[in-house]
């Protein structure tokens, strides 16, 4: 498995590399965001690493212009604790984040986790398309029969937050943590609002969702 990091952080990029080396990965390093896109083209990497703050180009603009071009799957580092990051990070279609600073061994497992998602063909790609309902992330574009739908911010983060985890139930405490923040992981009753919104907009019976279904007692799931 090939691995791309993306980090200017001379010590962090290259103590990176040498620490998937280690555990039996390839892996490449490039010390900033252009340069890091050369090697992807270059070498198809099987996932990448992509610190959010870098020299010139920064991480948003690497995402979106990787995503562009392909499906990889993509972690992205983020600063600590800033939510906001982590919001922008899952809507532009990176699949998983790891907040600044981390321990090498959490992020080598979710290197492995991502990895594993994408090998069994659930892989959260950036794009949603089942003849009827279209979501791309990369966009943030939503549209129902090919008509564009309208969505408040925090509508497009929670079906973004669920079309990313498609396949799965997403537990409340989760999709509170993702959408509105760490503080509002109990706030159950405003998920359900937010849910009740986007079957209105999204579902072409909100009655009998298909899109957007209830898992009683746990959570939400994509039905798509
Ligand atoms: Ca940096």
């Amino acid at each position: 498995m090939r691995i791309l990091i993306i980090e200017d952080e001379i010590p962090l990029g290259e103590g990176l590399a040498t620490f998937f080396r280690r555990k039996g990965y390839e892996a490449l390093w490039a010390p900033s965001g252009v340069e890091g896109l050369r090697l992807a083209a270059q070498s198809r990497p099987d996932l990448v690493v992509l610190d959010i703050m870098l020299p010139g180009m920064d991480g948003w603009e690497v995402c979106r212009r990787l995503r562009a071009a392909s499906a990889v799957p993509i972690i992205m580092l983020t600063g600590k604790g800033a939510q906001e990051d982590v919001n922008t990070g899952l809507e532009l279609g990176a699949d998983d984040y790891v907040k600044k600073p981390f321990d090498f061994h959490e992020l080598e497992l979710r290197v492995a986790a991502v990895l594993r998602r994408a090998e069994n063909g659930v892989s959260e790609t950036a794009l949603f398309d089942d003849g009827v309902l279209r979501v791309d992330l990369a966009r943030r574009s939503v549209s129902a029969r090919s008509q564009l739908i309208h969505l408040t911010p925090t509508e497009f983060r929670l079906l973004a937050c669920l079309v990313r985890h498609r396949g799965r139930a997403v537990p409340h405490a989760e999709l509170l943590r993702e959408v509105w923040g760490p503080e509002y992981a109990q706030d159950t009753p405003n998920l359900q609002v937010y849910v009740r919104y986007l079957r209105e907009k999204v579902e072409p019976d909100p009655a009998r969702p298909q899109y957007v279904l209830t898992e009683w007692g746990v959570g939400y799931r994509f039905g798509g």
